[in-house]
């Protein structure tokens, strides 16, 4: 049950037919609002008329039948739901971002985080930009669109900007009469398509979102690669594919996406299981029974419990009603919410040696509560295992982990952790462990930058956050000073 901040889901849809493309997209948010759960909007391309929606919250809640009805059928649609990594306003940075430029619109939906949007924008800004958000998405439009004054088409502009763009990218965009799906080099972050039985592409973060609406997934869209759907198909144009190593979010796999997901060949459910069995091996406990704490950790303890022979058993209910802990940020709430979103059973847990399997500890505070619920309801001994490494180092790549500062790991030893958090004993999974997650992959492909240390790219000397927020401050002081 991580309190580490997801980034973000995108979704698209191209029909060379008008369609209902906004129900669909609808459903794909609905199956990728793990991914983000303070804003979300749909953008409809009928013919070249770009019609949107975008709102603070839920899918299901900002989507009425009278705003699907309006956003109406069309040939395209973009869809976002987004955690906010940049840019504090979740109404005014919800997207997919509409412009409309001297060579037609364009809808823009992303999911990373640029590490240099900072320069860009600031570049831009006195060249005479005007920004209407103070999220790092906007300078991505803004680049293309330079590009696009000067060259032949939109796939020919995304391919210049991508030259300027730095970090974590995978973007969907629509114009007028094409669908673009783009990875960045690195290939940071999941994206992937996918085809309808009568036709219609699909392209969305997860695979689950392609099964939400009934399309078969073809394959993950490559790190560098551009895809364009229009009228004639399908184009892959592969300029900037392997011209930087491989480097996808391990955490991706440890949390952020879905189990039912199938990311760059990879079952994420296959991938966690294995996390656990690894676990299991690294750090061997006598104990009576295996429990998951929902839902993230219940693949690994599964792995756990089948690789040490210990029995597997429901220890947690999780109230499905509530929202992720991380909604509320403060302290005394986030306590608070473990309590009413997680309740263990007694009976399964009463006079047992328990080995509780997470994805991560962050601050210990949560980790804590469980322990505490789980002595509580019986436990004899809690043993607290992780199916990541301990988190030591900050995100550049759209994930928001907390400062260095609060990171329980990096100010105690394991043995502190255990004494702090009330577990009998704390056991990390090693990184040579993390990499056996997804033995599809080559163990280099990986960025496990929040762990280790080894950034792939050059990264910025203090958080974007921060610099965005800080300009925002500073220019409502200019305005109280006028
Ligand atoms: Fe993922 Fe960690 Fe790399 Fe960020 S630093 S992209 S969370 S592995």
């Amino acid at each position: 049950m991580s309190q580490i901040h997801e980034e973000c889901g995108v979704f698209g849809v191209f029909s060379k037919e008008p369609t209902d493309v906004a129900s669909m997209t609808y459903y794909g948010l609905f199956a990728l609002q793990h991914r983000g759960q303070e804003s979300c909007g749909i953008a409809v391309n009928d013919d070249g008329i770009f019609r949107s929606y975008r709102e603070a919250g839920l899918v299901n809640d900002a989507f009425t039948p009278e705003i699907m009805q309006r956003l109406g059928t069309g040939n395209m649609a973009v869809g976002h739901c987004r955690y906010g990594t940049t840019g504090n306003n979740p109404r005014t940075n919800a997207q997919p971002i509409i412009i409309k430029h001297i060579k037609g619109s364009m809808a823009l939906a992303h999911n990373g985080n640029l590490t240099n949007s900072y320069e860009l924008r600031t570049d831009l800004e006195l060249q005479g930009s005007i920004f209407r958000t103070t999220s790092d998405t906007e300078v991505i439009p803004h680049v293309i669109i330079k590009e696009r004054v000067h060259c032949g088409s939109i796939e020919q502009a995304v391919n210049k900007a991508m030259y300027k763009l730095k970090g974590a990218y995978s973007l969907v965009i629509s114009s007028p009469s094409k669908l673009i799906a783009v990875r960045d080099e690195n290939g940071f972050r999941p994206l992937c398509y996918g085809q309808t039985p009568d036709g219609v592409y699909v392209v969305a973060s997860e695979s689950c979102a392609l099964d939400a609406v009934g399309a078969k997934l073809i394959r993950s869209i490559r790190p560098g690669e551009i895809l364009v759907f229009d009228k004639n198909g399908v184009r892959s144009i592969t300029d900037h594919s392997d011209k930087a190593p491989e480097k996808f979010c391990i955490f991706e796999y440890i949390y952020f996406s879905r189990p039912d997901s199938v990311i760059d060949g990879t079952s994420v459910h296959e991938a966690r299981v294995r996390a656990g069995a690894c676990l299991a091996m690294e750090h061997p406990v006598k104990a009576d029974l295996v429990i998951g704490v929902p839902d993230s950790g219940l693949d690994a303890a599964i792995g756990y419990s089948r690789m040490s022979g210990i029995p597997y058993g429901i220890g947690f209910i999780k109230n499905k009603y509530i929202g992720r802990t991380f909604i509320n940020p403060g302290q005394e709430s986030r306590m608070n919410k473990v309590r009413i979103k997680l309740n263990p059973i007694r009976p399964v847990l009463e006079g047992k040696r328990v080995v509780v399997v997470d994805d991560s500890i962050v601050r210990g505070t949560t980790s804590a509560w469980i322990v505490k619920m789980l002595r509580e309801a019986g436990a004899k001994e809690v043993h607290m295992m992780v199916s990541a490494p301990p988190f030591l180092n900050p995100c550049y790549y759209g994930v928001d982990i907390d400062d260095r500062k609060h990171l329980i790991a990096v100010q105690h030893t394991t043995e502190e952790i255990a004494e702090i958090i009330g577990a009998d004993s704390v056991g990390y999974l090693s990184l040579e462990g993390l990499k056996k997650l997804a033995p599809e992959c080559h163990a280099e492909s990986y960025c496990s930058a929040c762990f280790d240390g080894n950034y792939p790219t050059e990264v910025p000397k203090t958080q974007l956050k921060n610099k965005f927020e800080q300009k925002i401050s500073e220019s409502q002081e200019d305005d109280n000073d006028e």
